[in-house]
């Protein structure tokens, strides 16, 4: 699969997932972001255990109480990778196969279906924030390009009267728009592009010019295709000899499939886009805590 069709499944799943909280969601689509896995947790509170739905993401980590398996949750939750500290946990009378999370909020238990189960989901949320944590500093040591991370002040409408990108003089045929990046002062056909500014709105697309909608999409794609190719990398470690160029997007993905074959309550994504099975509920005994 090439990185573009990649690109858009990606959307495509976090769209569902969006859905699938309805009204109660928050927004989770947002530049660079990908979808790396979801499945079907217990969880402990205080008071009980209750099976939970866990949507891994390159930076966050999102989960919600159940209504219907893969169709509709409630209760979303959002934790930044960078913040969780994970404790792996001895089987308890309670839960078996158990793991603490530790945010600085909050820490809760939280349990997987059988012991493969956990160690995958354990290895793969440290993947996935050591690799976030990784691309963070690298940001900060400046890319060649940096989207405008607050509102760009708009240059004001009287102060050129000409695009200030193809030069054209603004007449009253000719109007004068802005560009929600740079904030220049740019004609229609050099603005005709739309670009997500999170800074602005996580997902609603905002008039830029033409360099700022270049930039911004170079920016995003080689975003996606260093987190894609290189998480692939660090998470199918021992695969890599296969075809002796280290690991391909092709065979990240049989290495994905291979994951969700014996799984119940976990499942990793498939190209495909399977949507997520059923799952059994746990035993009735691991719910009475
Ligand atoms: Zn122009
Ligand atoms: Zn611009």
């Amino acid at each position: 699969m090439d990185p573009l069709a990649f690109t858009r499944l990606n959307h495509g799943r976090i769209q569902a997932v969006e859905s699938s909280f309805r009204m109660s969601g928050k927004p989770l689509a947002t530049p660079g972001r990908v979808l790396f896995g979801e499945g079907q947790l217990l969880k402990r509170s205080r008071r009980r255990c209750q099976p939970k739905v866990f949507f891994l993401f390159s930076d966050v980590l999102v989960y919600g109480s159940i209504i219907v398996a893969g169709r509709w949750y409630k209760n979303q939750k959002t934790i930044s990778l960078a913040d969780i500290q994970l404790e792996d946990l001895e089987d308890s009378i309670w839960m078996e196969n158990q793991w603490l999370i530790r945010t600085p909020r909050k820490s809760f238990y939280v349990a997987a279906g059988c012991p493969e189960e956990k160690q995958a989901w354990m290895e793969h949320i440290v993947a996935c924030r050591d690799r976030w944590l990784q691309t963070a500093a690298a940001c900060q040591n400046g890319p060649a390009f940096t989207p405008f991370t607050f509102a760009a002040t708009w240059i004001p409408d009287g102060a050129s009267a000409m695009c200030m990108r193809c030069c054209n003089k603004f007449t009253a045929m000719l109007r004068r728009h802005h560009c929600r990046n740079c904030g220049f002062l740019v004609c229609a056909a050099c603005s005709k592009q739309r670009a997500v500014l999170r800074h602005i709105h996580p997902i609603d697309l905002q008039r830029v010019c033409r360099l700022c909608s270049g930039r911004l999409l170079q920016e995003q794609q080689q975003e996606e295709e260093h987190l894609y190719v290189d998480v692939a990398a660090v998470l199918g470690e021992g695969e890599q000899e296969e075809e002796g160029k280290g690991m391909t997007l092709r065979n990240f993905h049989g290495w994905l499939n291979s994951q969700t074959q014996p799984r119940s309550h976990f499942m990793y994504l498939k190209p495909e886009q399977l949507p997520p099975r059923k799952t059994k509920l746990p035993p009735q005994d691991i719910l009475l805590s």
